[in-house]
């Protein structure tokens, strides 16, 4: 097996004349390179995002890197020069001999405790085989995010909707999914509303309209779901982001969770109730979200 691509990226400009391609070091991925005492290692305390590659093109790049400021703002981290991580995401893909297909991820640190400095690297890695899921669908249950869907406005300090390393919570949910027999997990608010997956946006289907969760219930604008838009939009749909009743899922007639690498797998097994699986248009959406890396 090949070796990643590691490429550690100063993420905050130091001096205007500095160019970018000096401020990216190639590493090797199998050496250590996070310090012991870095509070992304010690504490969750960093962003992150993970871009799917297809054709050599990562998707939706410009999407990821808005998010990923977000994040940061939302974490009172320093501004990152975003070009200077852009540039080491398109060389990691460039020197990726599997660029063809992989996934790219980007994280970014506090750093060490008390240095205030940012630590930030970008690495490649082979993205697993989804097509299964994209074609045959996926059993999901409704497991509780335990807060109302109010809680970004409540409290933001919860980091509700900021994309953090603090994924321990995510990865629970999914073992809990395994527990009961399901690949993946629908998280709702104690008040009864949708959110989103662990590692996933939810989209749903009622006649001609496609909807999402609002971003207000503190969940992270996805990426995949933005891209579907577009592509629902261009086949006559109307789509909205909206407050969706945990009861009006019954009444969907497809729903998807989507994400970068996976694209748009179909819900076909919701807690015990069947959903419709559109197969054709999970296909056709799919296809378009790959094709706009040609
Ligand atoms: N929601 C959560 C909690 C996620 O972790 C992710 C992606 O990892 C998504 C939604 C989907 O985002 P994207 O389509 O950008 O991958």
């Amino acid at each position: 097996m090949s070796m990643p691509i590691c490429i550690i990226v100063s993420p905050v400009q130091e001096s205007a004349d500095e160019a970018i391609e000096g401020r990216l070091h190639l590493v090797d991925s199998h050496d250590p390179q996070v310090p012991v005492t870095d509070l992304g290692v010690t504490r969750g305390d960093g962003i992150f995002e993970v871009i799917g590659v297809v054709h050599g093109r990562p998707l939706a790049l410009d999407a990821h890197l808005r998010r990923l400021a977000n994040s940061a703002a939302m974490l009172d981290l320093p501004a990152l020069e975003l070009e200077a991580i852009r540039a080491a995401v398109l060389k990691t893909i460039d020197l990726d001999e599997h660029r063809e297909e992989l996934s790219v991820k980007i994280v970014v640190t506090r750093g060490v405790e008390g240095t205030g400095v940012p630590i930030c690297w970008v690495l490649s890695f082979q993205t697993d085989d989804h097509r299964a899921e994209r074609a045959e669908g996926i059993k999901v249950v409704l497991l509780s995010r335990g807060y109302p869907h109010d809680i970004a406005a409540r409290a933001p300090w919860l980091l509700t909707g900021a994309k953090t390393l603090s994924y321990a919570i995510n990865k629970a949910a999914l073992r809990e999914a395994a527990r009961r027999g399901a690949d993946d997990v629908i998280f709702t608010s104690t008040d009864g509303y949708v959110l989103e997956g662990p590692s996933a946006s939810l989209i749903m289907k009622f006649g001609q309209r496609i909807w999402t969760p609002s971003t207000a219930q503190g969940i992270l604008r996805g990426t995949t779901q933005g891209a579907a838009f577009e592509v629902f939009g261009r086949l006559g749909f109307a789509t909205a982001e909206v407050l969706v009743g945990v009861d009006q899922l019954a009444a969907a007639d497809a729903m998807w969770l989507a994400s970068s690498t996976r694209l748009l797998a179909p819900v076909r097994l919701l807690d015990e109730h069947d959903v419709p699986v559109d197969h054709d248009l999970t296909d056709t959406v799919n296809a378009a979200l790959l094709d706009t890396a040609r």
